[in-house]
């Protein structure tokens, strides 16, 4: 008899079946909040999953349940042969999206379409091109501005992931609203987090709070009308009446979304991340290379998850420091 559950559920009910995938670690840009200054460690290639391995694994999951992927990276549409992995991945019974930084997405329309992406998410902190170029250390503003337009005329639903940090880009709130009068775009404020080598600190946060009060200050309260949220939504969301795009805020720091959390992540290198912050992580590529069968480990990665935040009570107190200084850098994870 066959006692493989049909879904992933923790200890606490959470039914996930949303599998985040990080294709590498390596990217074209270096954001200070997410490329710790020194770069990453170089690691032989032999310490990543193949295409092959990602694909058995993600098949795996499907049969577990999983209905959403989402791929990240790093940069994913780096990874070496991602328009054969992106096309393979498309054949699988799931809602494939992506998380890129837009550079190349000119070379993967087609790709795109052929799997089946739908929707496209992208990482901008900024509308000005020499900010846009400060914060990523390249000079690839105008070419992700200009991008972000094509995958737009092309069809695609796409969401445009901003972190906010004070005195960095907090004075834009209202220019990225600005452009979702005339854009069917949703633009997402993330609170600036902590992750292994971006020199975060509390006072360096921009909270869903303070988001909120700059929108209420700018536009009158009748035009902000609420979206409502989805199950297992991140943001919550708004728009502004008359206007095409919509904006929503990402709060993980003042207003975790724990409750609700259907989210694995599998690392580039192949481990399971039960949660963004947990430095628990379970090493499925090495049993999968060893020929043991993965799926035990799968579901106990998971039964093993905390309730919110990976036992984090508070990102403004020391005890909690102990965990998330402790965390890989973002590019090492995949958001
Ligand atoms: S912090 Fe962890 S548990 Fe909470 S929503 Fe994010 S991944 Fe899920």
């Amino acid at each position: 008899m066959n006692n493989t559950p049909k879904y992933i559920v923790d200890g606490f009910g959470r039914v996930h079946d949303y599998l985040r995938i990080s294709l590498t670690e390596r990217c074209n840009l270096r954001c200070f909040y997410c490329m710790p200054e020194e770069g990453i460690e170089l690691r032989d290639k032999s310490e990543f999953m193949t295409s092959e391995e990602v694909l058995f694994i993600a098949k795996k999951y499907v049969e577990l349940g999983v209905k959403k992927i989402r791929l990240t990276g790093g940069e994913p549409l780096i990874k070496k042969n991602a328009e054969e992995l992106i096309r393979e991945l498309g054949k699988l019974p799931v809602e494939l999206s992506i998380t890129t930084n837009a550079i190349l997405v000119n070379q993967f329309i087609d790709v795109f379409k052929e799997a089946g992406i739908k929707a496209i998410n992208v990482s901008l902190d900024s509308l000005k091109t020499d900010k846009i170029d400060d914060i990523s250390r390249r000079n690839y503003g105008d070419r992700i501005l200009s991008n972000i337009n094509l995958l737009i005329d092309n069809g695609f639903k796409v969401k445009v992931n901003a972190v906010v940090m004070k005195g960095v880009n907090d004075n834009e709130i209202i220019d990225f609203i600005e452009w979702t009068k005339d854009k069917a775009i949703t633009v997402r404020f993330i609170e600036f987090m902590p992750f292994g080598g971006n020199k975060w600190s509390w006072d360096k946060k921009i909270t869903q709070q303070q988001m909120l009060d700059k929108v209420y200050n700018f536009y009158p309260k009748a035009n902000v009308v609420d979206i409502e949220s989805k199950p297992n939504d991140t943001a919550v969301n708004f728009h502004i009446k008359g206007y095409k795009g919509s904006f929503g805020i990402i709060s993980t720091l003042t207003n975790p979304f724990c409750k609700t959390c259907n989210r694995i992540r599998l690392t580039a290198d192949g481990k399971i991340k039960n949660c963004l912050f947990s430095n628990d992580e379970t090493n499925l590529l090495s049993s999968l290379r060893k020929g043991d069968d993965i799926v035990p480990l799968m579901i106990s990665s998971i039964q093993n998850k905390k309730k919110e935040r990976a036992g984090i009570t508070s990102f403004n107190d020391v005890e909690s420091e102990g965990i998330f200084l402790k965390n890989r850098s973002m590019t090492t994870i995949g958001g």
